[in-house]
């Protein structure tokens, strides 16, 4: 799979033309500096190799992380004036890539069409949140002895919880586990997902976890 391409631009500055390399593709799971870059706003930053002016540039890239379920064709903010053209030219593209990518890598949930690195930037800022508090439940959950089964990444982010949940050890179904987060939020009450997590285990109706990862 390439994950970079070469186009050439123009400086807006002095008006040198020049080519420059582009990430195609972005793993999430393994390209970790590109990931960071994409959150400190670097990502489509080029120099100028004659003035040394630095300007952004976008062109379309698909960001992919199987471990947190997600696909997100990424466009340059002005391809929103034509969404729709865009939008079924990159799913076309794409299309024979999506499904070689579904059955190797386990995605499941429907790609996302974003525009401008803004609303990648903002997901992935919200994971690491969820994945932080994530991580200080976890360790409340195993001071207490309990298990902890993963949620479906796209059904964590929806329901706004932690990508994980605790179950009293031996136990599970919904029941199970609104005791089991009762109990860690009488230790730390300050963890709005674990929060939200009671609140949605309360409203279910019947014992199926259907958020839970298989
Ligand atoms: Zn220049």
């Amino acid at each position: 799979m390439a994950t970079k391409g070469a186009f050439r631009v123009e400086c807006p500055h002095c008006g040198e033309s020049f080519d420059a390399d582009f990430w195609t593709v972005v793993r999430g799971d393994r390209d970790l500096e590109v990931k960071e870059l994409i959150l400190s706003g670097e990502f489509d930053l080029l120099m100028c190799p004659k003035c040394e002016d630095m300007f952004p540039h976008e062109e379309p890239f698909l960001y992919i992380d199987p471990l947190k379920d997600i696909m997100a064709f990424v466009m340059p903010e002005s391809y929103q004036a034509q969404k729709e053209k865009w939008t079924a030219k990159m799913s076309a593209d794409y299309e024979p890539l999506k499904a070689s990518l579904c059955a190797a890598q386990g995605l499941a949930s429907e790609p996302l069409f974003l525009f401008g690195l803004a609303p990648l930037a903002a997901l992935l800022e919200a994971d690491r949140d969820r994945e932080e508090e994530t991580e200080v439940m976890e360790f409340l959950a195993r001071e207490e002895g309990m298990p902890l089964v993963p949620v479906k990444p796209a059904a964590a982010r929806e329901l706004d919880i932690t990508f994980t949940i605790p179950f009293p050890s031996g136990l599970e179904g919904r029941a199970a586990a609104l005791k089991a987060a009762e109990a860690l939020r009488a230790k730390n009450d300050a963890l709005p997902r674990l929060n939200k997590l009671i609140d949605t285990l309360s409203a279910m109706k019947d014992d199926s976890l259907p958020f839970l990862k298989d």
